[in-house]
């Protein structure tokens, strides 16, 4: 059985990943982690009747956990898998939105220590099908523009999704694109790697995403809808199963399939 713990538990995502734990086989929901659980001590949560904490230090601290699967916010996530990565648990981290020099720590920590850190700015399958088809698309048609779409509560933009697509993207392409103008004009979206990034966050929406590619006479449109967040849940779980196996940090999904 892996020992697992979720932060951000009370969350969107974060409570569909506590069903989709218990649901798996091989998989023991072990406890459970959210500022909004009240009470310092630790109690049980109804849904599951496991532990619940609002710290992830308290949780080690209590808890036997193998992995801890954060899908937090981008202001609690380097603190919960530093604090995890430090006593040697390994994490699967779906939140987005971290910035680059704590990234580069997260590296360092799971490459010292004994435990590994997996994180993929997208779990579903189509949408990294998605990017990988962008890759291939883009060797042949280095010109696109993304358009990601979320729901209106998203704390980040661009999505970790876009900037993922666009660093595929401009790793693969034989050449870089023509400028497309008027430049600095933020009509024209957020210009990562080149390529320039349009979010849209709108009630309704879940998560979504265009890779729309130009030639000359003719565009090619990708497009990936998340209708459920059903759809990220084998990936976390795949994530859950062999992470401990890896080595350091591994990001994307596409690396463990
Ligand atoms: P959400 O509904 O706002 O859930 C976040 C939860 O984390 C909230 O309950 C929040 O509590 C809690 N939290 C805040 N600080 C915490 C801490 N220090 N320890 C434990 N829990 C803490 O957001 P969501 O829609 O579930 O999304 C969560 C993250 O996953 C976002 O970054 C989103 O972009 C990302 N995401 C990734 C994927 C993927 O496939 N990789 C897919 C969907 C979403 P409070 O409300 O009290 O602050």
């Amino acid at each position: 059985m892996i020992e697992v713990a979720v932060t951000g538990a009370l969350g969107k995502m974060g409570s569909t990943v506590c069903d989709a734990v218990v649901a798996a086989e091989g998989l023991s929901l072990a406890a459970v982690v959210d500022p909004a659980f009240t009470g310092g001590d630790a109690g049980r949560q109804a849904a599951h009747d496991v532990p619940m904490f609002t710290q992830m230090s308290d949780c080690l601290q209590e808890t036997r956990v193998d992995v801890a699967v954060d899908f937090t916010t981008p202001d609690a996530v380097f603190e919960n898998i530093s604090t995890c990565l430090d006593a040697d648990v390994h994490c699967v981290v779906g939140t987005t939105g971290m910035e680059a020099r704590q990234f580069a720590q997260v590296e360092k920590l799971a490459l010292e220590g004994d435990a590994n850190c997996f994180l993929a700015p997208n779990f579903a399958i189509g949408a990294v099908l998605m990017m990988e088809a962008a890759k291939v698309i883009s060797r042949y048609m280095a010109e696109c523009e993304i358009i990601e779409l979320h729901h209106d509560q998203k704390l980040d933009a661009p999505s970790g999704t876009a900037l993922r697509t666009a660093e595929m993207i401009a790793e693969s392409r034989h050449q870089e694109p023509a400028p497309a103008g008027p430049e600095g004009n933020a009509s024209r979206g957020t210009v990562y790697k080149g390529i320039p990034i349009h979010s849209v966050r709108l009630p309704g929406l879940v998560a979504h995403q265009e890779v729309v590619f130009g030639g000359p006479g003719q565009t090619l449109t990708l497009r990936h809808d998340s209708i459920s967040r059903e759809s990220f849940m084998p990936g976390v779980v795949l994530a859950i199963r062999r992470v401990p196996e890896l080595n350091g940090l591994v990001v994307g999904l596409e690396k463990i399939l």
